[in-house]
């Protein structure tokens, strides 16, 4: 048996909606969707200069016969939404996505919506701080914050949510407060001195991290994974706190011994990631916006990963969002960088064809089926 999963169907573990009309991005618009960058000097003159984005181009001249850009983007501005993105999401046979719709969402497609236009079914991922955000500003006591952030919580459990997630680490970093009661009423009572009525955005303090830990057990109760960012990602990160082993008391820790965490993105810290894997049944990781952005160390980040966690710990994602071209882009590296990453452990005698094959599959869908609980897909 020749060893191949270009056909092998990927669950995206890690992603987020369409813009509503994106068949009519610009330049800045659509080079926007593949940085994380918003220096326009970076989006202008750099961009054409880096290695993912021509890549990038190379291979939609494999699909559209065209090199140009702007010819390219002009093409796609008279296409159908629809019928652009099944096209590209069939190219690499993604088969369902868990999207996030904490980011952009007043002008993305909701998931009815994405459902719809892409002819795929979708799953629910809940971000967190914007949950906390509305109890903290509801409540006028920390019990009637935990009580409504709960019963938030416990109300999108019907929204076909499978998983949660936490963007901690932009908001102050990974090592977590272990704030007492008493610390986080505390800490309540002067936030509710300090900020505006109607809008707050919540950053690392006592009564931030106090729901957030509460959240983590309740995730056990609810059966969903919480996701959690980590490494590269926001301008405004500080990549030094996004280190996910700062996450370790945690993981040791009884209190979350039966929370899933999935750590996202992870580059530049994948071998801590993995070795985080290898340590804990409950911690997995992905690569998402890692394997697009610095897309030629695909290989090298694979091999990273599964040089030291079991393979039954990693995910794919491809942390696409905005236009079809990135998830698709996402999707095509995890191929790539994972048939050069089994080919090279195959010539170096550590696994059969076989082998090989059935770890493809489980990184690419066989261990989001089973840890996000996706019955019903095969
Ligand atoms: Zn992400």
């Amino acid at each position: 048996m020749a060893f191949d999963i270009s056909k092998a169907v990927i669950i995206d573990n890690h992603a987020h909606s369409l813009l509503r009309n994106f068949c009519e991005m610009d330049e800045i618009a659509f080079r926007q969707c593949f940085t994380e960058s918003r220096s326009m000097s970076i989006l202008q003159e750099h961009m054409r200069h880096s290695i993912h984005y021509t890549d990038l181009l190379d291979h939609l001249e494999r699909i559209f016969n065209t090199r140009d850009e702007a010819a390219f983007l002009e093409f796609r501005a008279q296409q159908k939404e629809s019928q652009f993105a099944q096209m590209l999401w069939d190219d690499v046979s993604i088969g369902a996505l868990i999207i996030d719709d904490g980011f952009q969402n007043d002008k993305a497609y909701n998931l009815d919506e994405l459902a719809s236009i892409s002819g795929r079914t979708i799953y629910h991922c809940k971000r967190l701080e914007g949950l906390i955000e509305e109890s903290l500003i509801a409540a006028s006591s920390l019990s009637e914050a935990e009580t409504l952030f709960q019963n938030k919580l416990k109300e999108t459990r019907g929204q076909k949510l499978v998983s949660l997630k936490t963007i901690c680490g932009y908001r102050g970093g990974l090592q977590i407060l272990r704030p007492s009661k008493d610390e986080a009423h505390r800490d309540f009572l002067r936030l509710k001195e300090e900020f505006e009525e109607t809008y707050l955005r919540i950053e690392k303090r006592p009564v931030y991290h106090y729901l957030l830990l509460q959240a983590f057990e309740l995730a056990a109760e609810l059966n969903v994974p919480v996701q959690i960012h980590c490494g590269i990602g926001d301008d405004d990160a500080d990549l030094i706190e996004c280190n996910p082993a700062l996450m370790q008391p945690l993981f040791r820790s009884q209190r979350f011994a039966k929370t899933h965490f999935v750590l996202l993105h992870c580059f530049p810290y994948v071998r801590e990631a993995g070795f985080l894997c290898s340590l804990y049944s409950n911690v997995y990781m992905d690569l998402s916006l890692s394997i697009s952005l610095s897309s030629a160390r695909g290989t090298n980040m694979i091999s990273d990963a599964l040089a030291i966690a079991p393979s039954s710990k990693l995910l794919a994602g491809t942390d696409g969002h905005s236009c079809p071209e990135s998830h698709w882009y996402g999707a095509l590296c995890w191929k790539r960088g994972l048939t050069g990453s089994l080919f090279n452990m195959i010539n170096a005698g550590l696994l059969t064809q076989r082998e090989a094959e059935e770890t493809g599959e489980l990184v690419l869908h066989g261990n989001a089926i089973r840890l996000y609980r996706l019955e019903g897909l095969a």
